[in-house]
């Protein structure tokens, strides 16, 4: 139980009302910011401004996925206000005050440190991508559906990256019937391919692969797709580019070419919102139930 806890949940989308359920069903006290225009009300949650929340107070932070832009500003869906996180505000929080956040940010990663917070990304952890990846594949499964016109059983298909991501990409491709070849330099990464019955390539190779693909799915967050990989592309190959802003395709030069390539960010959020808010909310409330212990053992 996360009894006595106070938290504060700053801006997100809908999978932070996940994260707000299980929270409060803890028993955790939950002060809301960025979410006037939400009508449903928890037990033990106040919708507050900015301005009114007593930080001195505050165990935890949670911020959304994308944590803050490079100024410190929170993305709200609901509401029409923008909060930014700044330094003065954190110093008001206790030594323990704890900030949790989705994905790398450099903004929150330097101010964190100068003040003496820690600061969890929930990403980097390997259960949380895991069980992410499986909102990601259906989503991927979507976009493939709704950009071609060929079924994904029999077409050939490149999947970059054989990360946490790459890999559940992978498998469903395969067990959907289509011809799957992945990409990777490391050679246990080429040895996992293998043993998963798809055909290896190194990325090195990547612009000799890609010549008889139909659909190209990128998982490597560096500039991998490049004008030189495009170039010997069939045009008619969809590129569905699944690694974060900016991906890692040449956008620019896949227009040029007529290729159609999309960049398809925060999939968990927008096809299942519900259950991608219960793989957060779940870590996170055993994060938090961790840290009391720890707190309460300290004593
Ligand atoms: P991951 O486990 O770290 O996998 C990343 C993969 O990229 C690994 O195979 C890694 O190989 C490879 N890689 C990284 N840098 C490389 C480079 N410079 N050259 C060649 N290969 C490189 O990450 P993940 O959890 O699978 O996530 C992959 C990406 O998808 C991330 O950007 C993540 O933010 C994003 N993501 C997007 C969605 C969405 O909805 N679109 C959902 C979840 C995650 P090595 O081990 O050799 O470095």
């Amino acid at each position: 139980m996360l009894t006595g806890l106070q938290i504060a949940v700053i801006g997100g989308d809908a999978r932070q009302l996940e994260v707000i359920r299980k929270l409060s069903e803890l028993d955790a006290k939950l002060s809301l910011i960025g979410f006037e225009q939400l009508d449903h009300v928890f037990s033990g949650v106040s919708k507050e401004k900015i301005t009114d929340v007593d930080f001195s107070d505050v165990d935890a932070i949670i911020l959304p996925i994308t944590g803050t832009d490079s100024n410190g500003r929170v993305e709200m869906i609901f509401s029409a206000e923008t909060v930014e996180i700044t330094e003065e505000m954190l110093l008001k929080t206790p030594s323990h005050c704890t900030i949790y956040t989705g994905i790398k940010n450099a903004f929150l990663e330097e101010i964190t440190k100068k003040v003496k917070r820690r600061l969890v990304m929930l990403f980097e952890r390997d259960d949380v991508a895991i069980y992410n990846s499986i909102p990601t594949v259906e989503g991927t499964i979507m976009m493939a559906i709704q950009h071609t016109e060929f079924t994904i059983h029999g077409s050939s298909v490149a999947v970059l990256g054989l990360g946490r991501v790459g890999m559940s990409v992978a498998r469903a491709f395969h067990h959907l019937g289509a011809k799957v070849k992945v990409g990777a330099r490391k050679t246990e990464h080429l040895a996992r391919i293998t043993e998963m019955g798809l055909q290896p390539f190194h990325l090195s190779d990547l612009d000799k692969e890609v010549r008889d693909i139909d659909i190209c799915i990128n998982t490597v967050p560096h500039l991998v797709v490049n004008a030189a990989v495009i170039q010997k592309m069939p045009t008619h190959t969809l590129i569905i580019d699944l690694a974060s802003k900016p991906g890692g395709t040449d956008f620019r030069y896949a227009e040029k070419r007529g290729i159609k390539a999309l960049l398809a960010p925060s999939l968990p959020g927008i096809v299942a919102p519900k259950s991608a808010g219960q793989i957060l909310g779940n870590v996170l409330a055993q994060l938090l139930e961790d840290d009391v212990l720890k707190r309460k053992e300290k004593l």
